[in-house]
């Protein structure tokens, strides 16, 4: 279902150029005789960035000649400006226009003052007209460049607008996070511009981001609100767009009923403005929905319709994901000679495409087939394929999120943390599901022989490792909500490996409230609790961003501070202690005051693991409980 996400946000760029072809006398530039002078140029300029210059050829070249003919006569600086604004204007002959844009490009560089605004619009123009399939690199490189060059211009407009187009661009091309982040910026550009219908589109954009990246919620929120929106409801090209992505998401989400409602909606749109292509991906979706809900017999007639729109209209479809559906609803009804082939030939075109998420979706279906029909060595190959696949496309998505999520647009620190340790359980949901069907072919394994139970054993093991270390990575402290010792213990490691790696310094905080049994003793154990949740909470409060606090004992914390060395570690330990020091814990209980001890160590080169350097922290913090508590003690102080 992603390839239709895909052509969703192709639609969506179209759909700038289409809507606003459909008024071009709007008042403003193109409108009305034109009149030569340089204001009434930058004018109509403006409105050519706000509105494209159509969709069709035939669409654009009355555009084109009105704001040619704007063109003061003899100036040479908006004869440029105009040959760069209407080099990306639709073309029949994509080959031709990339020769164009590429002569333009040189041209413009070969000025004294080469201008940033039309090396923006010419170096957009040469990515929309490279051939996207076999050089996704190269477009995406072209698009960077634009940005940069719209920086460049300080033209708040222009910036806004290849921002969004670089998000779809990138959206394309799988990179969901950068996307993401384009798509907010250019929103709270646009947005500032009051440019309302650039907005709804970038807001839709990045609900359709959100959702390929897998955050549901945000997804769904986005794609609401754009739906709400005037510049949507108003434009049947755009709803349509946020309605199969809900259908897509509801989907995804096993929400069927509201898949079908959706997509309802959509198809009454397609078929009143008469699209046939835009019903074909409309119904493909429907499809995969009554397959899913356990309707194979009606997503089979579903997809024959959906067929038929691609036929009538010309457009070749999505031939892959028609033979992925058909297969499973195939195989549902227990037609698995049939459903074979099928599968087949969508698994051949994926792996051609090494089309990880797709394949994802397709071996197991076929693995379960093969089990059917007896045939265990190739189940059992799909299955192995399947955990690669899986694996790969589960690292994308973690890496965009990562990537993401350190840009952090609108999303606050919690958030993000929680956004996290959703990724993570249902990664765990996934493995788990995973681990089930390899048990499964235990027994099948065995009778094939020990080279095959190797081959389990090993993605078996693999599995397990995971399932532990996603667990361990999952647990958090309930009383303070920090990290608990394991997780502590974990991410410690980690930092110590990384340390080690890069050079850079590192540096634990051993922390311990004192004479805690004191407070638990006069005030009672739920007032020592909420001291706990407090002095935690300053601890956290202290840190950067990046640094780690954890709970690792009943009164204890402690602090990772990555590329830190002693003297700051030193800093940073004296203002947590001075912080404490300063809590106000009046609101526990009257006269209520804690200190706390904390102890330094730096990692050195002859620390075998965290292990070493937290038990010389450890070391550090009994010498100042020794030395009087309420203080700091650095391990190299000795
Ligand atoms: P010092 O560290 O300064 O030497 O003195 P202390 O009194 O803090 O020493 P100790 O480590 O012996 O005592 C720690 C106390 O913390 C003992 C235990 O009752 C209390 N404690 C441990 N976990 C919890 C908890 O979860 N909640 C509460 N309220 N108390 C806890
Ligand atoms: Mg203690
Ligand atoms: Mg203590």
């Amino acid at each position: 279902m992603q390839r239709l996400g895909t052509i969703a946000l192709l639609l969506a760029l179209l759909a700038v150029c289409r809507l606003h072809a459909a008024t071009p006398a709007a008042e403003g530039g193109f409108a009305g005789a034109p009149a030569a002078d340089a204001a009434a140029f930058d004018a109509a300029f403006e409105q050519s960035l706000r509105e494209g210059l159509g969709g069709t050829p035939a669409e654009a070249a009355p555009l084109i000649a009105r704001l040619r003919a704007l063109v003061p006569d003899g100036d040479r600086f908006r004869l440029r400006r105009f040959e760069a604004a209407t080099c990306s204007a639709p073309r029949a002959n994509r080959r031709e226009a990339l020769r164009h844009a590429e002569t333009l490009l040189a041209a413009e560089r070969a000025e004294a003052a080469p201008d940033p605004t039309n090396l923006a619009l010419l170096y957009l123009c040469r990515g929309i007209y490279r051939p996207g399939n076999s050089e996704p690199g190269l477009v995406l490189a072209d698009y960077d460049l634009a940005v940069e060059q719209a920086r460049e211009s300080g033209n708040t407009l222009l910036l806004g607008t290849l921002l969004s187009a670089r998000a779809g661009a990138q959206s394309m091309n799988d990179a969901f996070g950068r996307a993401l982040s384009d798509a907010l910026e250019a929103q709270r550009l646009l947005e500032a511009l009051g440019e309302d219908a650039l907005n709804a589109i970038v807001l839709q954009n990045a609900g359709i981001a959100y959702r390929r990246m897998g955050e549901y919620g945000q997804a769904e929120e986005y794609l609401l609100r754009s739906l709400a929106l005037p510049e949507i409801q108003g434009n049947w090209v755009y709803r349509l767009i946020t309605l199969l992505q809900l259908g897509y998401l509801f989907e995804e989400t096993d929400r069927f009923a509201d898949a079908r409602r959706v997509i309802g909606e959509a198809l009454e749109l397609c078929t009143a403005n008469e699209s046939r292509s835009d019903c074909g991906y409309a119904r493909l979706a429907l499809a995969s929905v009554e397959t899913r809900a356990g309707a194979p017999q009606r997503a089979l007639g579903v997809l024959s319709q959906a067929e038929a729109d691609f036929e009538a209209s010309g457009d070749p479809g999505d031939p892959s994901m028609v033979a992925l559906i058909r297969g499973q609803a195939l195989a549902r009804l227990g037609r698995v000679q049939e459903a074979l082939p099928l599968l087949d030939a969508a698994i051949a075109a994926w792996e051609a495409e090494s089309n990880a998420r797709y394949l994802a979706l397709a071996l197991p279906e076929r693995s379960r087939l093969y089990e059917r029909l007896g045939r265990d060595r190739e189940a059992l190959a799909d299955l192995h394929r399947f955990v690669e696949v899986h694996e790969q496309d589960f690292r994308q998505r973690s890496a965009q999120r990562t990537e993401f999520m350190r840009e952090q647009f609108d999303a606050s620190r919690r958030e993000i943390e929680n956004a996290e340790l959703r990724a993570r359980e249902a990664a765990r949901l996934k493995e788990i599901s995973a681990l089930e069907t390899a048990r499964r072919w235990q027994g099948v394994a065995l009778v094939l022989g020990g080279l095959l139970l190797l081959v389990l054993a090993g993605l078996m093991a693999r599995q397990l490792a995971r399932m532990r270390r996603l667990r361990l990575l999952a647990l958090t402290d309930p009383l303070t909500g920090l990290a608990n010792r394991r997780q502590t213990e974990y991410r410690g490691a980690e930092a110590f490996r990384l340390a080690r790696a890069s050079g850079q310094p590192f540096s634990v905080l051993a922390i311990d409230i004192d004479h805690f049994k004191r407070v638990n003793d006069t005030f009672g154990h739920a007032v020592g609790d909420l001291v706990l949740q407090r002095v935690g909470r300053e601890c956290q409060r202290t840190l950067r961003r990046l640094d780690l606090m954890g709970r690792i004992g009943g009164e204890e914390f402690c602090g990772l501070l990555t590329e830190t060395a002693n003297e700051a570690a030193l800093q940073v330990a004296g203002r947590l202690r001075a912080g404490v020091e300063a809590l106000d814990l009046g609101d526990v209980a009257p006269g209520l005051r804690v200190t706390v001890s904390v102890g330094v160590a730096q990692a050195r080169a002859t620390d075998a693991d965290f292990a070493a350097v937290l038990a010389r922290a450890d070391a550090a913090l009994y010498r100042a409980k020794q030395e009087g508590r309420n203080r700091v003690v650095s391990d190299e102080t000795t």
